[in-house]
């Protein structure tokens, strides 16, 4: 349980980051570690509570208790076992988890809970590092073929787990490279693509085949697919994003979060745009108004601060939520409150309870954003009307559903209410006989935790559907 009074001797202390003023200088992650002493302090302080609650808190259920242990008794390559076993991929979301674990952690009643997100990272990198991580090919074939469509998280756990219990296993990818949100979406300041590009490379060596710039739906049909395979997988994502129908919409400068990201992580990729979408979104110089305030929003304040930008504005049509929150009323669940991220600290306005009213601009191109102050139910408060100069307005208002047309149309898949493809948390079975759904396919836009979670528990599915059995864990 880490050292018994360990959480009286010792204070929580936390990963660092170097200065905003020298990190925004590139694109690098940065984030310093705590290193080896430091890590097995903070293992220590871990209680390993009756009921561990960081357990329901993190959705893999990775087992926080039993890795802090053997971290504070300097068992590392132990820990990565034990971490491995309900995480495929815990160097992503050591750098890129919002920490729900943290949140549940019974430390965090007192506002000090166990680091576990930096103990994770920590014990993964040191894995690399070590060498201590290989590729896991599968000793025996069972000459089942199945197809996974998407390499985001959700399809790179699920084509892992599968792999690894013999199956043929090849992903489709519409990109040029592996990873969807991770390599496109996030940005190198977060999440370095290196880390992504080390478990393709270890996947591949597992037998897996990635077929890239492969639009099922458009490139492909389908039913092709359903010929050649034993069972389909979709993790496609849910990456319709939301509009903002307002007038003046159709200026020139206004850009969804989603086509101004993946370029700059194209460039440090130093990857062609192949999308069509070639034409250069740059912040530099200009006045950026990001519309949004969750995580995507973040990602484009830290973006266009990295280009160059002359100011930057985020707007949340929300309430400012409170900075700190009722732990009597939210422990051990995710709270709302103030969040402030580390673009927010590179120099960001940020303004809450705002509604948007128009834009208007010059020859065609976005000059001001008409604004008002909402109330509680978001109708406008009179005289509070004002305008922000917009030369480059980034819409980050969250993604409504999959897209719909090409693939999931074709298929014929059944949607939920939300446009969401059917299918439950046990059989992963889509409405079509032998498909599969997982990850913001099925869920909506949520985390990367939730896609690893669902890509597992498919690859679970799928292969008790395949062999009327299986040894993967859920
Ligand atoms: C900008 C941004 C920042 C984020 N930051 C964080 C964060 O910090 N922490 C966090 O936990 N979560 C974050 N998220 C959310 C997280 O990235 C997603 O929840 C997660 O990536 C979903 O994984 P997925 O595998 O289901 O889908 P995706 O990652 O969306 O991957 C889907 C893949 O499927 C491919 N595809 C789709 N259709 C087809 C087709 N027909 N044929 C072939 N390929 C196809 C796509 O090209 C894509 O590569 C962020 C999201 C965004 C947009
Ligand atoms: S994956 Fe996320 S929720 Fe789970 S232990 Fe790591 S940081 Fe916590």
């Amino acid at each position: 349980m880490g050292k018994v009074t360990g959480f009286l001797e010792i204070d929580r202390r936390d990963r660092k980051y170097l200065p905003a003023s020298d990190r925004i200088r590139n694109y690098k992650e940065f984030v310093i570690p705590l290193g080896r002493e430091a890590t097995r302090d903070q293992a220590a302080r871990c209680m390993n509570c009756g009921i561990p609650y960081c357990h329901n808190g993190c959705p893999v259920n990775n087992q926080i208790p039993d890795w802090n242990d053997l971290v504070y008794n300097d068992k590392w390559q132990e820990a990565l076992t034990n971490l491995h076993s309900t995480n495929n991929f815990p160097e992503f979301t050591g750098r890129v988890c919002p920490a729900p674990c943290e949140a549940s952690c019974t430390l965090n009643l007192e506002d000090t809970p166990v680091t576990i997100k930096s103990i994770e990272c920590a014990i993964v990198d040191k894995g690399w590092q070590e060498g201590w991580i290989k590729p896991e090919p599968s000793e025996i074939k069972t000459g089942k073929r199945i197809a996974i469509i998407g390499s985001g998280p959700a399809g790179l756990a699920a084509a892992q787990q599968l792999a690894r219990v013999g199956h043929e296993v090849h992903v489709y990818e519409r990109q040029g490279r592996a990873g969807g949100l991770l390599r496109y979406g996030i940005p190198d300041f977060k999440m370095e693509k290196s880390h992504v590009d080390r478990r393709v490379a270890q996947m591949e060596a597992e037998g897996v085949v990635f077929h890239y710039g492969v639009n099922v739906g458009i490139d492909i049909e389908p039913e092709e697919l359903l010929a050649q395979y034993d069972a389909v997988g979709l993790t496609g994502g849910a990456e319709k994003p939301r509009d903002l129908p307002i007038e003046g919409r159709d200026l020139d400068g206004i850009q969804f979060a989603m086509d101004f990201l993946p370029q700059q992580n194209r460039r440090n990729g130093g990857e062609p745009d192949t999308t069509g979408n070639a034409r250069p979104i740059l912040a530099g110089g200009k006045h950026v108004v990001v519309i949004g305030g969750g995580d995507t929003g973040s990602d484009c304040i830290g973006t266009s601060v990295r280009q160059g930008a002359l100011s930057v504005t985020q707007l949340e049509i929300m309430p400012q939520p409170p900075e700190k929150e009722n732990k009597a009323l939210t422990w051990p669940n995710w709270p709302l409150k103030l969040r402030t991220s580390s673009s927010h600290e590179e120099g960001a306005e940020r303004d809450f309870a705002v509604g948007t009213v128009k834009f208007t601009g010059e020859n065609g191109k976005v000059k001001t954003l008409h604004c008002t102050k909402v109330d509680a139910s978001f109708k406008p408060i009179a005289g509070s009307e004002f305008q922000l100069k917009a030369d480059l307005v980034l819409l980050a208002m969250g993604f409504v559903s999959p897209v719909h047309d090409g693939l999931l149309a074709k298929l014929g898949v059944k949607l939920d209410g939300r446009g969401n493809v059917e299918a439950n948390m046990l059989a992963y079975k889509t409405s079509v006989e032998k498909v599969f759904a997982a990850g913001d396919m099925r869920r909506g836009q949520s985390l990367v935790v939730w896609a690893i979670r669902e890509g597992r528990q498919m690859a679970h599915a799928i292969d008790k559907h395949l062999m009327g059995e299986t040894i993967l864990p859920r």
